[in-house]
């Protein structure tokens, strides 16, 4: 692995670093067929200046003669795309050219060029910056590559937008968001605390998530997780606020009520909210893991619960499908905890047996099956359910080894994708980002040594979202010491 590479997260496909490198300076052309929309222009051109140190600014202008997904810095050659590769990279003295498969891939060439800029002279108005000449062809063994991430009432915007950026620029495709009582929504206030964003004030960040290249999936718990908040601290953000809203919950309130006709119709308004607020999109996360009190209130218990579970879930399937989207939900209800044993994570206990409803479980659903014991690179439950016919990810979450197995389980077996998950821990497990990111575009290992990962990703971060000297900003975590 050369000193290039080694700079690179994700580490591309096919790499060759003959020829000179590109020399530029102060201010830098790139041509394209049409200017990207004001957002993108702007978000690329602040990202251009942040990663040659402010030293340089990239100034998009129109020009004949190159096509859709190409980009021409200087006077460099835009190569050809070989088939089945997602962005294919050239930098010759010359300048630079950058041939994208789609938008998308496009973008992800101009990511993996950014990480290559190198400062020979910062000095103003003796600005001096090279890339090393180099041929780059890239694909992901993962097209469907998702962070998850929440949006706790401790998670800062400043903080979430980062992470937002850091995801695009180490090339995720997807983006969940799941808000833990933080979303002001129109429809009812109790569903968010006082300290809550408005709708507002995430949409500059849903933007940027759009503008780098990745789709935003829409998320809200539609089974257990009702709460908005975690079980261990016992908080609810409906019911601390509003005790009269108990009949939408289970009695225990962890629980949605499937029985009560209010709760449908309030978890369908609030999915028509939230998927407005995060744009266009294929996926809705619907959550459903650990509903422990599922089925406990009078009126749910009181009939066949699978039934009941089944047609909501089939409902909301049809319900999405209208919208030109499809479901994704947890795993774990859905493997018997009497039939798997460790490492294999399953929820549905024998009082519930949730697992029955799977073989009639429409197939548009898709299952991310979380298994955060495994290290292996086999996921006996994921191939459980591709070969009952569901597309399925696997989820992976604390540590590289469950990361890495997790990634490459899901590139062998022919799973539909990868979602890592990061939950409460994003600040301390910072680290795992750019694992997460190569596990899901190169779907294995690819160096013996990742201790570089945390100071590269640190690097990174000061350029996408800098912190412009305020220290609770920048980094990963307000504290250097924790209190
Ligand atoms: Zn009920």
């Amino acid at each position: 692995m050369t000193p290039y590479e080694r700079c690179l997260i994700p580490l591309p496909a096919h790499t060759s670093w003959d020829g000179k490198p590109f020399s530029f300076g102060g201010e830098v052309p790139c041509y394209v067929k049409s200017l990207p929309d004001a957002h993108t222009s702007t978000l690329l051109e602040e990202l251009w200046y942040n990663f040659t140190m402010n030293g340089s600014t990239l100034r998009f202008r129109e020009r004949p003669g190159i096509d859709d997904w190409q980009m021409k810095i200087g006077n460099g050659t835009v190569p050809n795309l070989p088939d089945g590769e997602d962005y294919a990279l050239s930098v010759t003295e010359n300048g630079v050219g950058i041939t994208g498969g789609s938008r998308e891939g496009m973008l992800r060439g101009l990511f993996t060029l950014m990480q290559l800029i190198r400062a020979n002279d910062l000095r103003p108005g003796q600005e001096s910056l090279h890339i090393p000449g180099t041929s780059i062809t890239d694909h992901p063994a993962l097209k469907f590559r998702c962070l998850h991430l929440c949006v706790f009432p401790e998670t800062t915007l400043p903080f979430l937008h980062k992470i937002v950026r850091l995801a695009g620029f180490l090339k995720f495709s997807h983006i969940v968001l799941e808000f833990w009582g933080m979303l002001r929504y129109d429809c009812l206030a109790e569903l968010s605390w006082p300290r809550a964003y408005t709708k507002n004030q995430i949409r500059p960040i849903i933007a940027d998530a759009r503008s780098m290249g990745m789709e935003v999936i829409p998320m809200i718990n539609h089974l257990g997780h009702a709460s908005a908040s975690r079980a261990c601290y016992g908080r609810h953000v409906v019911l601390d606020q509003n005790p009269r809203l108990a009949t939408l919950f289970e009695p225990d309130g962890w629980t949605w009520c499937l029985s009560n006709p209010e709760t449908l119709a309030l978890l369908r308004t609030m999915r028509k909210e939230l998927m407005e607020l995060c744009g266009p999109g294929s996926w809705f996360h619907i959550g459903c893991d650990e509903a422990y009190s599922f089925a406990t209130c009078d009126k749910c218990s009181a009939g066949d619960s699978r039934e009941l579970l089944l047609n909501y879930l089939n409902n909301l399937t049809e319900e999405l499908a209208k919208e030109g989207r499809r479901p994704i939900m947890w795993g774990d209800m859905l493997l018997d905890s009497e039939a798997w044993a460790p490492p294999i994570i399953a929820v549905s206990r024998p009082h519930q047996r949730t697992h029955e409803i799977l073989d009639r479980l429409d197939r548009r659903m898709m299952i991310a099956d979380w298994q955060y014991s495994i290290t292996e690179p086999k996921v006996a439950s994921t191939e459980h359910f591709i070969a009952h016919g569901f597309d399925t990810v696997t989820c992976p979450w604390q540590g590289d080894g469950n990361i890495f197995a997790l990634g490459q389980a899901a590139a062998e077996s022919g799973a539909f994708g990868f979602m890592p998950t990061t939950w409460h821990t994003l600040p301390d497990n910072i680290r795992l980002m750019p694992s997460a990111s190569e596990a899901g575009w190169c779907g294995k290992r690819t160096r013996d040594l990742y201790d570089d990962f945390i100071t590269q990703l640190a690097n990174f971060q000061r350029k996408v979202y800098p912190s412009h000297s305020d220290y609770l900003q920048s980094g990963f975590r307000r504290l250097e010491v924790i209190e």
